[in-house]
């Protein structure tokens, strides 16, 4: 089960990721989970390696690697019981900035990112009002001579005291007065090492599961007008049209998850003898595993024709939707037949399966929910009416 297939492109990369993870085993994540820290060396250990630059073109001093390599990357972290959440969104992020920054933004930027000396882990989409309906936002930002004012509000920007950079979603111009809602918002990059005290406030939001959320408070925030990614007004195309990739990759952690899962439940039901026979001789404890299993490779299959068309120049909106989906149900899945097969033992904090299980429930949810996805799927792949 835990072989790489033969024709894995990625086995290296996947072997030498492990490595790195063992460094980093299930007593070092649940202090933190513990502690409510952020994973501070991992991501250090994670970075000098390499890892979080492999998207980032070889020009710019990345590996310029293809989506599947990065995909190969975090999910080996999670099958390793390790959490990519600390740092994955560096990954798909900075994509915004390569395909649509200027010339100046990319090598100002783009490059410190590959090195590490900046870090690009906060993305400030969500606002407590507007949630899924995105282009309902709020927080706006005013030109003003060559900088933009901002005001405003966002909830769950992920990592934003663990980053030096935030990709922010902003209403420049307001929505009476655009033709079609998806119009008038615009990207940024903010320095939040130069706003925070002035005009930025970030509070901490204790979650389930330690995953370092934060909410953001902008009071007259000033962005430099060259902060401004690509044209103004076209930022909620920007952001879209890094969402393939995003979903993609999110989904490539759900299998890792799925794969821990699975190893640690079947592990545990060969070993665990009551009545006198392992539990894992038992249907009952076989078959949900069996199917989580089943769901798990039908949501990998999904990823990698996904990513192919990603690396062939194709938009494949269709697959990612339906890898997020099905990958966030089988992690969900084995996460839950992980935990039944351990009994009592799956509630106890030593045996890293509560954590993983809170852990991962979050793929229901978010960077987008299920009921979201099975709408576009509706809506975009049947051809029915939208819902909303
Ligand atoms: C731990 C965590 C980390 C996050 N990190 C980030 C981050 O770094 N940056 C960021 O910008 N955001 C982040 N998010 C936000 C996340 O993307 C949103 O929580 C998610 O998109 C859902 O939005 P919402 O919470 O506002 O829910 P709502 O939009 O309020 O939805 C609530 C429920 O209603 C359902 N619903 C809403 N509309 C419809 C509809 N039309 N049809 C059917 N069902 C519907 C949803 O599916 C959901 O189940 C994070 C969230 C969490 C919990």
């Amino acid at each position: 089960m835990d072989q790489p297939i033969a024709t894995d492109a990625h086995a290296e990369i996947r072997a030498e990721v492990a490595k790195l993870c063992a460094r980093f085993p299930g007593a070092y994540w649940r202090r933190l989970d513990r502690e409510r820290a952020y994973p501070t060396e991992f991501v250090q250990a994670l970075t000098e390696a390499g890892y979080l630059a492999a998207l980032v073109p070889e020009e710019y001093g990345g590996a310029g690697l293809p989506l599947s390599a990065a995909a190969a990357i975090l999910e080996t972290i999670h099958a390793e019981g390790c959490n990519g959440a600390a740092c994955h969104a560096q990954m798909y992020i900075m994509g915004t900035i390569l395909r649509h920054g200027s010339p100046q933004q990319k090598q100002q930027y783009l490059s410190k990112i590959a090195t590490g000396e900046l870090r690009l882990q906060a993305f400030g989409v969500t606002e407590p009002t507007s949630g899924t309906d995105t282009t309902s936002l709020r927080t706006f930002a005013k030109r003003d001579g060559d900088r933009y004012v901002v005001n405003g509000q966002k909830v769950w920007t992920s990592r934003a005291e663990h980053s030096d950079l935030m990709l922010l979603l902003a209403r420049t111009t307001p929505r009476d007065q655009v033709k079609r809602r998806t119009d008038g918002l615009s990207t940024f990059i903010v320095d939040m090492r130069a706003s925070v005290g002035n005009g930025m406030t970030i509070r901490p939001l204790r979650t389930m599961m330690n995953h370092n959320s934060t909410e953001i408070f902008f009071d007259n925030l000033s962005v430099p007008a060259g902060n401004l990614v690509g044209e103004e007004g076209k930022g909620f195309r920007y952001i879209l049209d890094g969402m393939n990739a995003e979903r993609l990759l999110i989904s490539a952690e759900c299998i890792g998850d799925a794969r821990w899962f699975l190893k640690k439940a079947t592990d545990y039901a060969r070993d665990r003898v009551v009545f006198g026979r392992p539990i894992g001789q038992n249907q009952g404890i076989q078959f949900p595993l069996a199917r989580a299993y089943a769901q798990m490779r039908a949501a990998e299959l999904m990823i990698r024709e996904g990513c192919a068309k990603f690396e062939a120049g194709l938009t494949p909106g269709e697959e990612a939707n339906m890898a997020k989906l099905l990958g966030a149900d089988a992690s969900w899945a084995a996460a839950e037949a992980c935990l039944q097969t351990h009994g009592g033992f799956g509630f106890a904090e030593e045996y890293d399966v509560e954590r993983k299980f809170r852990e991962t429930r979050l793929y229901q949810v978010a960077p987008i929910s299920t009921n979201l996805i099975l709408s576009y799927i509706a809506e975009h792949v049947l051809g029915l009416p939208r819902s909303y």
